[in-house]
């Protein structure tokens, strides 16, 4: 089942769900796009018609963060919990894929995947930064496809990640990309997750803010989102 919020369709899933999705979509090799959509993706989407086009061709569209299970709540569907970016990416790690990861400063993917490998037995098919111009793409593309990776990490930043994605699924023979934001910096240590009480009480958001106050800006979005989200029901 689907949640249609502010015009974008969420799948309403568990983990579980999530994981096993990405082992159908591997299975069938039809290389498939994975966004995972927070309140502030929701939002984007709303004034960004392309990339709104691009969630609703997404082969999944998980529900990251507590604003994304709340609007669907709110809306009357029955979405059963968050399946965030970095443990949606973290449970796959377990399943044996091999990954591909693709963004983020200089050196940071490559600290990610020794962590990685470390502490998940990630497999990693290979890295590349996430800085680059057109000329550089042809490389890149042909670097992941003959990497072998199951599964393609992008790290880009919303919409860079799912727009680069879409454009170039064509030209990709990796089964599975999946849009996933800040998460190498996670990975790397580069940035950190809110304790687990915090991730508890739903306020995992505040706890990015404060650490990172550049991101304080984007916080504004929250009261917009459920404003619109309570108009749009
Ligand atoms: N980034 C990148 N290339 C760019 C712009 C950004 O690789 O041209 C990376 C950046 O280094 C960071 C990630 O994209 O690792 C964006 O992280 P953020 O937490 O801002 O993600 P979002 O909130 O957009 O999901």
């Amino acid at each position: 089942m689907k949640a249609e919020i502010l015009g974008v369709n969420v799948d309403c899933l568990t983990m579980n769900d999530a994981v096993a999705k990405v082992a159908e979509i591997i299975l069938n090799k039809k290389p498939s796009l994975v966004a995972t959509a927070n309140a502030e993706m929701l939002m984007l989407a709303n004034s960004d018609i392309e990339l709104k086009k691009i969630l609703n061709s997404a082969a999944m569209v998980t529900p990251d963060g507590a604003g994304t299970v709340w609007a669907a709540r709110h809306l009357g569907y029955d979405m059963p919990e968050r399946v965030a970016g970095v443990d949606l990416v973290t449970n796959l790690f377990s399943k044996g894929y091999k990954f591909y990861f693709f963004g983020a400063a200089p050196g940071v993917a490559e600290i990610a995947a020794e962590n990685s490998q470390k502490k998940y037995n990630a497999k990693i098919a290979g890295t590349r930064n996430g800085f680059f111009s057109v000329e550089d793409e042809p490389k890149i593309i042909s670097d992941i496809n003959n990497s072998g990776a199951e599964i393609l990490l992008v790290g880009l930043g919303v919409p860079k990640q799912e727009k680069w994605i879409f454009n170039n699924l064509s030209k990709l023979n990796v089964p599975v990309s999946i849009g996933v934001g800040g998460t190498f910096d996670v990975l790397a240590g580069k940035v950190k997750r809110a304790p687990r009480w915090m991730q508890r009480a739903k306020l995992e958001w505040l706890f990015r803010a404060l650490l990172q106050p550049s991101r304080a800006g984007r916080l504004v979005a929250l009261p917009k989102f459920v404003y619109n989200v309570v108009k749009s029901k």
